[in-house]
C-alpha cells in the first residue's frame, strides 16, 4: 500500500503520496522499460491523487495519446485510492538524458492528456477535458489541463527512481492547487519554496514520509524560527493507495457475448477455446464450448 495525504490551508489545497509500492506492483504487472517505467510511474501517481477529488463510485480516467514509441497510457482511480493502468508498448525505451534522467519527453512525443469523469448514474455522459501536451514530462501538462481546462492554478511534482537493477528505488509525488482568491504572497512563498527544495524521489530517499514532506512545503524559509509556517494547514485525509483491477470472469464473459453466436462459434471452431487477458492486471481467463451453450447466450 501506498501512503497519500491530502489537506488544506487557507490558500491552498495538497496532497502528498509516497507511490513506491504502487508503482512496484504496477512494474510487476506490466514489465516496463525504464524509461516507461518513469512515464507511467509518474501518471499512476498523479491518478491516485486526482482520484480523491471524486465522490462515491465516480471513476477518474487520464489517458494520454502520443506520436512516441509509448504510444497511449490509460489511468483510472477511484475515490478509494484504487488505481490500476496500462501502456500500449511497455518496451519503449530511450537512452537517459544527459542529466542522468529517464527520457520521458521523448518517449511520449507529442500529443494529448485526456482526463475523462465518469459520475455513475448521476450523469450518463462523462465530462471529457482534452489539452495538448506541453513538455510531455506529465507533470506540467497536467499542471497545464488543470490551468487551462478547470482554471486552477496547480503545482504538481512526480517522480520515480530507479535502483542499479531498474527495480523501483521510490516514487512519489505532491500536488497544490490554490483556492479561489488566492493572496499573491501565499503563490510568492510558494513558488520560492518549489525552486529551493530537493526533487520528490530525493526527498522520498532521504526517508521523508507525505507528513513531513507536507511540512516542507509550508515551512516558512524567510522566518528564523525553523517550525514557522508560511500558513497553518490540516491534514483532512489519510487514503492507503493501491494498484486494484475489479475485472472477473463474468465482466468478460459478457464482452464476448456481444461478439454474436456466429463469431464465438468460429473462433472455438478454430482455437477451442477463447482466451482473454486483461490488460489492466494480466489476469488470464479461459472460456470453453460449455461456456457458450444456447441456453446460456442471451
Ligand atoms: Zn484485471
Amino acid at each position: 500500500m501506498s501512503k497519500l495525504i491530502r489537506g488544506i490551508s487557507k490558500n491552498a489545497r495538497f496532497w502528498v503520496i509516497d507511490s513506491t509500492e504502487l508503482v512496484s506492483k504496477a512494474q510487476e504487472i506490466h514489465k516496463m522499460s525504464p524509461t516507461a517505467l518513469a512515464a507511467f510511474g509518474r501518471l499512476i501517481t498523479a491518478g491516485s491523487m486526482m482520484g480523491t477529488n471524486l465522490k462515491g463510485e465516480d471513476i477518474l480516467t487520464l489517458r494520454i495519446d502520443s506520436n512516441g514509441p509509448i504510444k497511449q497510457m490509460v489511468v483510472t482511480a477511484s475515490s478509494k485510492g484504487e488505481v490500476k493502468g496500462y501502456v500500449a508498448n511497455p518496451v519503449a525505451d530511450m537512452p537517459l538524458k544527459s542529466n542522468g534522467q529517464p527520457n520521458v519527453a521523448e518517449v511520449i512525443g507529442q500529443g494529448t492528456l485526456r482526463i475523462i469523469k465518469d459520475m455513475g448514474f448521476r450523469n450518463s455522459e462523462p465530462y471529457v477535458g482534452v489539452s495538448n501536451l506541453q513538455t510531455s514530462e506529465i507533470a506540467e501538462d497536467i499542471a497545464y489541463y488543470f490551468f487551462t481546462s478547470e482554471q486552477t492554478p496547480t503545482v504538481i511534482a512526480l517522480g520515480v527512481s530507479l535502483n542499479n537493477d531498474m527495480t523501483v528505488k521510490s516514487a512519489g509525488g505532491y500536488m497544490i492547487q490554490l483556492l479561489p482568491g488566492a493572496e499573491d504572497s501565499f503563490i510568492d512563498k510558494l513558488e520560492n519554496k518549489i525552486k529551493g527544495i530537493r526533487t520528490i524521489t530525493e526527498l522520498l530517499d532521504g526517508g521523508m514520509s507525505p507528513e513531513r514532506i507536507a511540512k516542507l512545503l509550508y515551512e516558512d524559509m524567510e522566518s528564523e524560527n525553523p517550525n514557522d509556517l508560511v500558513e497553518e494547514y490540516e491534514v483532512l485525509e489519510e487514503i492507503d493507495s493501491i494498484y486494484k483491477c475489479n475485472c472477473s470472469r463474468e465482466k468478460f464473459y459478457k464482452g464476448i457475448v456481444t461478439l454474436g453466436q456466429e463469431e464465438i462459434n468460429k473462433i472455438l471452431e478454430e482455437e477451442n477455446k477463447i482466451e482473454v487477458e486483461c490488460q489492466f492486471c494480466g489476469t488470464k481467463y479461459k472460456y470453453g464450448k460449455e461456456d457458450f451453450e444456447e441456453n446460456k447466450v442471451n
